[in-house]
């Protein structure tokens, strides 16, 4: 079924195209992106295509989720790359709405998660998980796919997505996709296009600074002492600040010390304008 992406721009088109293949028996996974496309976005439509018949991305580059400082005016938009790269992909529909279709006039719902939300890029970025959670609730309502693929790159996200479609008792599975790194370990993000080349060849000390947690943790030590060397090491390689680098539990993001159960390893830092996230899983 692969060709030319079909653009779809409201929900009443994105609901006739769904419920045409669940007529002929087919099943559907839906790609929340806010567009920018790249590889790793790439490997959730292919996983998609695993797991379901046909496959829906959504770009859309959600306001509600943008602090008032924050990037979304320059964030970047390149609609007919993107549905070239969806197509290449074997992408079925690439649903892209604007933002009055996703927020009529009068919209006054919220979805808010706590516990999972808070701390870490909670903590840095007020009000950006209710943003998330409440687009991707309506993407999910809107959609109803089977499936909906996320990726471990947004790990704290993924954790809040899977929170909310429980307690919300949402009928759609929630799959969580590995990480893609460029050759250099540097996790594949459509911000990593506003980095100047010097920026460009510290960038990747950000994945080394997770590594090197998970091998002090592997080796006995403790995320209290691993955790300030590292950010002293991204200081020291040429990032500008460094806004978290903590250890928690892989499953409920709680704080963690010692390598006793499996473990997430999550940052952010800066370089100039640019913030850049990641995050690599421990295992005992
Ligand atoms: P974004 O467009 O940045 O909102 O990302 C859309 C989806 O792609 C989210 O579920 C991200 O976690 C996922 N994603 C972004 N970068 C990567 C990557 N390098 N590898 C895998 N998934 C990714």
């Amino acid at each position: 079924m692969s060709g030319p992406v079909v653009i779809v721009r409201s929900v009443a088109a994105l609901r006739a195209q769904v419920s045409a293949w669940r007529k002929d028996g087919l099943t559907v996974a839906l790609v929340p992106t806010m567009g920018a496309l790249h590889a790793g976005h790439l490997s959730l439509v292919k996983r998609g295509l695993e797991l379901a018949d046909c496959c829906v991305a959504s770009v859309f580059v959600n306001p509600t989720q943008f602090g008032p400082n924050e990037d979304f005016a320059r964030y970047p938009r390149q609609e007919e790359l993107d549905a070239a790269a969806l197509a290449s992909a074997g992408c079925h529909v690439l649903f892209a709405p604007d933002v009055a279709e996703m927020y009529p006039d009068g919209f006054a719902t919220t979805v808010s998660v706590s516990g999972v939300s808070e701390g870490l890029c909670g903590a840095v970025r007020p009000g950006h998980f209710a943003g998330v959670a409440t687009v991707v609730t309506k993407l999910l309502l809107q959609c109803l796919p089977d499936i909906a693929l996320f990726g471990e790159k947004d790990y704290q996200q993924l954790a809040v997505i899977r929170r909310f479609a429980r307690d919300l008792d949402i009928p759609v599975r929630i799959e969580g996709v590995p990480t893609l790194r460029e050759d250099d370990g540097l996790a594949m993000s459509s911000r990593n296009a506003y980095m100047t080349p010097d920026q460009r060849a510290i960038a990747p000390w950000l994945f080394r600074a997770l590594t090197g947690i998970a091998d002090g943790l592997r080796a006995g030590a403790k995320a209290a002492d691993l955790c300030p060397m590292a950010i002293s090491g991204l200081l020291k390689a040429g990032f500008d600040s460094v806004d978290y680098i903590e250890v928690r539990d892989a499953a409920s993001l709680a704080p963690a010390e010692s390598l006793d159960r499996p473990l997430r390893i999550l940052a952010a830092a800066r370089l100039g304008k640019t913030r850049l996230i990641d995050n690599i899983g421990v295992e005992p």
